[in-house]
Formats: structure tokens, sequence, C-alpha cells
């Protein structure tokens, strides 16, 4: 018998989600595209530099409309103020994280969980903070071109920037077949970016090519940690006959070749 770990929820065997920055006006339409495709992304937000209430030339979204705009994505850490962290003494990135979290979840009433680093930039330093303050995840702005999940999910880099040739990637996401391994797309980027270089059927054709299709899972950045956290905490017997699922969210393992869900709190007889 041989077990592998290469299944998403449903024994889907890819994964996509989007990555925003910022939090612009614009976030509004890319939303509404989002929207019509089914695709889910997570929306890194910087609430030190959201105004109060919604008016046409703030260039931010506002807190008023956090919760209802982002609902069904996830939002996130961006820090409150948007500085380089590495310029910045420790105590400077921890309220700088610390307080983005806590005005985060005051407006959308979850536990904000993860983040992109500001320009980018971060360093051992940065790094050894984030798990006390409650980070679980961030995005780098180093694309990778691949479609593989990271070792330390602290330093996520990502497949791609929404660049040019992004409908080709996306194409090469759908037709590549890499049983071995977990497939996932992670496209980031600003939405002021469609503004400013005036493509939004950029976003709206990749959109449409990735929507609807049987075999990707559509999915936030946390909702990747959490069901790949779950997967790897699962307990097997020495023969691998036998799995205990001890997370509260059903995972799929590949059995000979079948997707099998383990519930979770279920322990199961694979053979
Ligand atoms: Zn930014």
């Amino acid at each position: 018998m041989s077990v592998k770990m290469r299944y998403f929820p449903g024994g889907k065997t890819k994964a996509l989600t989007m990555s925003y920055d910022d939090g612009p006006k614009f976030d509004r339409r890319l939303i509404e595209i989002f929207n019509k495709y089914g695709i889910k992304g997570t929306f890194h937000l910087n609430s030190g530099n959201l105004t109060e209430t919604k008016t046409e030339d703030a260039w931010n979204v506002s807190k008023e409309e956090v919760a209802e705009l982002y609902k069904g994505h996830e939002v996130s850490v961006h820090t409150l103020t948007h500085p380089n962290p590495c310029m910045l003494s420790n105590m400077g990135v921890v309220k700088e994280i610390m307080q983005d979290k806590q005005n985060l979840e005051q407006l959308c009433g979850y536990p904000v969980r993860g983040m992109s680093y500001p320009f980018g930039a971060y360093d051992d330093d940065v790094l050894s903070i984030l798990p006390a303050v409650g980070m679980e995840y961030s995005r780098t702005v180093n694309s990778t071109g691949r479609f593989s999940l990271p070792k330390n999910f602290l330093e996520w880099h990502p497949t791609a920037h929404h660049c040019a040739d992004i409908c080709e990637k996306g194409k090469e996401f759908l037709e590549s077949n890499r049983p071995w391994d977990r497939n996932v797309m992670y496209v980031w980027g600003h939405s002021y970016e469609f503004n400013n270089d005036n493509n939004w059927e950029l976003i709206e054709e990749f959109c449409e090519l990735m929507s609807g299709h049987d075999n990707v899972w559509y999915a936030t950045n946390i909702e990747i940690v959490d069901y790949v956290n779950a997967v790897r905490a699962l307990k097997f017997t020495a023969d691998e006959t036998v799995v205990y699922n001890p997370s509260a969210i059903s995972v799929w393992v590949d059995v000979d070749g079948a997707a099998v869900e383990v519930k979770g709190g279920e322990t199961k007889k694979l053979k």
C-alpha cells in the first residue's frame, strides 16, 4: 500500500490563491471580478492608512466597508503604516504588526493570522518575531515561477506577479501534471496596477481562464496554511494502514492512487 499527501479538500489536485496588498480603492473592482469567477484572495491591509468612512476621493478603502467588501476572502496584516520592517527596532516591528492585527480583527471579527511584507522586506530579526505576534505565514515578493509550497510559510514565495504573461502561467498550471508534489499557483500584486496600466482585461481574462475547474481548489492564503498544517499533523501507524486526524477539518490522502477523506477527529483504517 502506498500513501501520499498530495490532495487538497475534496480530493482536488491543485490550488489557486491570490494575494493583493495595500487596500487601495481599486480592490473594490478586483473583488467584483474575483466574485464573478469564484476566485479567492487574501488582502493585506495597512489599517493605519484606511479612512474612517467611504469617500470617492480617498485612495484607500475605508474601515466601515472592510468587513462587507472582503467577505468570503481573507483580510491579513501588511503592518500598520507600511514601513520597511528591516529599518525598525524589534519593538517597532512588534508594534506595526500587532496594532495592524488588532485593528483588522476589530473590523472583521476573526483572528487575523497572516501577512505580507511591506516592500517585500524582511530579515532574520523580523522572521524571528512573527510567531510571537500571531503570524502564521508571510508572503514575499520573490516570484519563483513554480507551483510548489514553501518549506516555511513565514517565507512564502509566490509563483508570479500578475504581469503580462500571467495567462500563459495559468495555462501551464492547468495543464501541469505533477503527482509527486502539491500544486499551488500563488499570484500577487496591487489592484491599483490595473488602473495605472489600464489593463483590467488582463485579470478578467485570467480569472475567466482559471475559474470552474473541478480539480482546482480556490482558496485564501490562510485556508491553504490551515489545510497543509492539518495534513502535516496526521498520525499514522508504523505500517500506514491506520491514520488519526487530530485536527477539526477533513483532509484527503492518496491511498494507492485514490483520494480518501479522513474527517476531523477520525481514526480511519485505510486498508
Ligand atoms: Zn505594500
